[in-house]
C-alpha cells in the first residue's frame, strides 16, 4: 500500500502585538490541541510581523519567542514566513494592481513589476532571506532552509535568490501541482486544502466538515493543510478548535503520516 503523508502547518506566527494582539496565545490554544496527536507541525514564522515599509529599521520584539524555542525543542519545524509580511518595495498607496490593504505580500509585488519593469531583484530578496535566518536565529535559536512566502506569492526569482542562501523547500498554495516536485533544485510543496478551521468559526462546523472530507476525498498520496493564529477574535472558538481535533482524527484514520519537509526527498519520489 501507498503511504500517505501530510504537512500541518501554521502560518503568521509573531509577536507583534501592537499590530495584531493575542498571536502566541492563540498559538497556544492551537497546540494544546495538536499536541494530542503527537505530530509535527511546521510553525511559520514572522520575526517583523506587519512592520510597515516605511519602518523596517525597529528591532524585532522578542516577547513570546520562548514559547516557540520551546515547541522546536519538542521536535516541531520552523520555517520563515517572510520577514515583515509586507511589501517591502512599495508604500502602501502605491498600490494600485495589488488591493489587499495593509499589503499582504512580501516577494512578489504586480505594482513593483509594472513600474519598474522586471520582478523584485535576486539580490534583494536573497537579502531578505538572509536577514529572515538571522531573525530567526536570534529569536528560537535555529535557522530554517523552508520558505512559507507571505499571501502564498513568490516569482520565479524567489526560486533563485533561495538557492543562493540556502533555503531548499517553498510551501506554497497550489491547488494543481500539489505533490511535492523539485523546481530547479528547490522542492515546491503546494497546498490544496484551505484552513477549515477558521471557516468553521465563520460559517459553522458541520459545513466546514463536509467541505473538509470532500476535498480530503479527492485528494493524493501527499497534502498540506494550513492553520492561521488570526481568527475573528482574541482568542480561538471552540468551533475552530473543534474542528482542527476532527480534521486531526479523520487523518489519523486514514493512517496519513505527519511529516516535516526535511522528509520530503526519501518520501517522495
Ligand atoms: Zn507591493
Ligand atoms: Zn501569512
Amino acid at each position: 500500500m501507498t503511504r500517505r503523508y501530510a504537512i500541518l502547518r501554521i502560518d503568521n506566527i509573531h509577536s507583534s502585538d501592537d499590530i495584531e494582539p493575542g498571536c502566541m496565545g492563540r498559538l497556544s490554544q492551537l497546540m494544546e490541541v495538536i499536541n494530542q496527536y503527537n505530530i509535527p507541525v511546521l510553525l511559520g514564522v514572522t520575526p517583523h510581523f506587519g512592520r510597515l515599509y516605511s519602518d523596517q529599521t525597529s528591532p524585532p520584539i522578542r516577547e513570546g519567542f520562548d514559547y516557540v524555542k520551546e515547541l522546536l525543542s519538542e521536535g516541531h519545524g520552523i520555517a520563515l514566513h517572510g520577514v515583515t509580511h509586507r511589501c517591502r518595495v512599495l508604500p502602501e498607496d502605491k498600490h494600485s494592481i495589488e488591493r489587499s490593504v495593509p499589503s499582504c505580500h512580501e516577494y512578489r509585488c504586480r505594482d513593483y513589476e509594472e513600474r519598474y519593469g522586471r520582478p523584485i531583484p535576486i539580490d534583494l530578496q536573497s537579502e531578505w532571506l538572509a536577514e529572515g535566518n538571522t531573525l530567526l536565529g536570534s529569536l528560537v535559536g535555529q535557522e530554517t532552509d523552508v520558505l512559507m512566502p507571505p499571501a502564498h506569492y513568490y516569482g520565479p526569482t524567489t526560486l533563485e535568490a533561495m538557492r543562493r542562501t540556502g533555503f531548499r523547500y517553498i510551501a506554497n498554495y497550489d491547488r494543481q501541482k500539489n505533490r511535492p516536485h523539485q523546481e530547479n533544485g528547490i522542492w515546491v510543496i503546494g497546498a490544496h486544502l484551505e484552513d477549515y478551521p477558521r471557516l468553521a468559526s465563520l460559517s459553522n462546523t458541520n459545513a466546514a466538515v463536509e467541505i473538509f472530507r470532500y476535498f480530503l476525498g479527492t485528494s493524493g498520496d501527499f497534502i498540506q493543510l494550513f492553520l492561521h493564529t488570526r481568527y475573528g477574535a482574541d482568542r480561538i472558538p471552540n468551533s475552530s478548535l473543534d474542528m482542527i481535533d476532527i480534521m486531526l482524527r479523520d487523518l489519523n484514520a486514514e493512517g496519513r503520516e505527519f511529516i516535516l519537509p526535511l522528509y520530503i526527498p526519501n518520501k517522495v519520489d
